[in-house]
């Protein structure tokens, strides 16, 4: 429908006051939704929720909310990117996906990312929780969004190639990611050690995984994985010598990286068999050999920025499941697949046609 502004006060009955037989006055309501302090638009069943003026007329049932308020918030989360421009969602019933939308609104607004950039800062994000209901305070950050011209974050952390000077890496990474990551070979080059690629994996192309034992919501697919290379934990020319390191009933990795040099932050010198790795091809723990050899997993992590993870179950019978090689960045973290997704600049129509085909696949956690 064309604008508000020709609506006719006094054909809502939640705004009417009769004055005098033939008079009707309203006074009540403000015309726009983000000028009323009282401001709940909102769906809790289909028996209780808002439906304003126009949704009244179309679906023939009572208004519950003010004049055209949620035509009006539904154009505003369309033009924001957060509803698909199409009739349905500018129907002035407020849905499933109209409270969906105002959460993911609420949820984005409390970070620190806007589009077009710059970021705010912490202190000036929208602080009102994430509830789903379009209150006054959620009303005036979309104003606000809306004055500035600020969208749904989309590629704000585009991907860019790892790209370290002198060492062959290859592939790709969200772009703070592959920063970080950039950091993190050139210290283990320093200290003699090495990350060189190539990478067994890092991002994916976008097409949600249907085997089994391998995460539809990896973060691989957000940019922010990196598997080192698996060629250097054994064979000729080992490098990597990996450490079984138990946590209750979890498995996880330490990796020593054999090194020339003898003096570094993260190098230690072991004699032989000081420490036991465990061989992949024998299925059992071996001395290592004596030498110097940095501690790469200490290296990574204490950058703050990257994590390894534990093996899978089964890692005992299947190598695949082991994920020794398997780092990532844990910076900023989101809420859902859905969001993070967005942060590297696939949207959301992109990911349902990509096989993530409904709500609740989007919004399920990451990793
Ligand atoms: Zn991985």
């Amino acid at each position: 429908m064309a604008g508000n502004a020709g609506v006719a006060q006094g054909t809502n009955p939640t705004t009417a006051v009769v004055v005098a037989k033939g008079t009707v006055t309203v006074v009540a309501f403000p015309l726009n939704y983000w000028e009323y302090s009282g401001l709940q638009l909102y769906f809790k069943s289909k028996k209780d929720n808002s439906i304003d003026n126009t949704a009244s007329k179309k679906y023939k049932q009572a208004a519950t909310a003010p004049h055209d308020y949620v035509v009006q918030l539904q154009k505003d989360l369309i033009a924001l990117n957060y509803l698909p421009a199409k009739d349905d969602y500018r129907d002035g019933y407020f849905g499933p996906e109209t409270q969906r939308a105002v959460a993911r609104f609420q949820r984005h607004a409390a970070r620190p990312y806007r589009m077009p950039q710059p970021d705010i800062g912490t202190g000036e994000c929208f602080a009102g929780g994430e509830t789903g209901v379009c209150d006054f305070a959620t009303a005036q950050e979309i104003r606000k969004w809306i004055s500035k011209n600020w969208t749904l974050p989309l590629a704000r952390f585009p991907l860019r190639a790892i790209s370290v000077v002198g060492v062959v890496t290859g592939g790709k990474l969200r772009e703070d990611a592959a920063a970080a990551w950039g950091e993190i070979v050139t210290l283990a080059q320093a200290q003699g050690a090495t990350l060189e690629g190539p990478y067994g994996d890092t991002t994916r192309v976008l097409q949600r995984m249907t085997k089994s034992g391998t995460s539809r919501y990896s973060f691989h697919y957000c940019g922010r994985a990196v598997d080192i290379n698996q060629a250097l934990g054994g064979g000729n020319g080992q490098r990597y010598f990996i450490v079984k390191e138990a946590s209750g009933q979890q498995m996880y990795w330490r990796i020593y990286c054999k090194t020339a040099n003898s003096s570094g932050a993260h190098i230690k010198a072991l004699t032989k068999g000081q420490v036991k790795y465990y061989s992949f091809f024998n299925g059992k723990d071996i001395d290592i050999p004596a030498g110097n050899y940095v501690d790469l997993t200490t290296l990574i992590e204490s950058s703050g920025k990257f994590e390894r993870i534990k093996a899978q179950s089964g890692w005992e019978k299947d190598y695949n499941k082991t994920e020794w090689w398997h780092f990532q960045y844990i910076v900023a973290k989101q809420a859902t697949f859905l969001d993070e997704m967005e942060l590297i600049g696939y949207s959301e129509q992109q990911l349902r046609i990509a096989g993530w085909s409904n709500d609740a696949m989007l919004d399920h956690p990451p990793g």
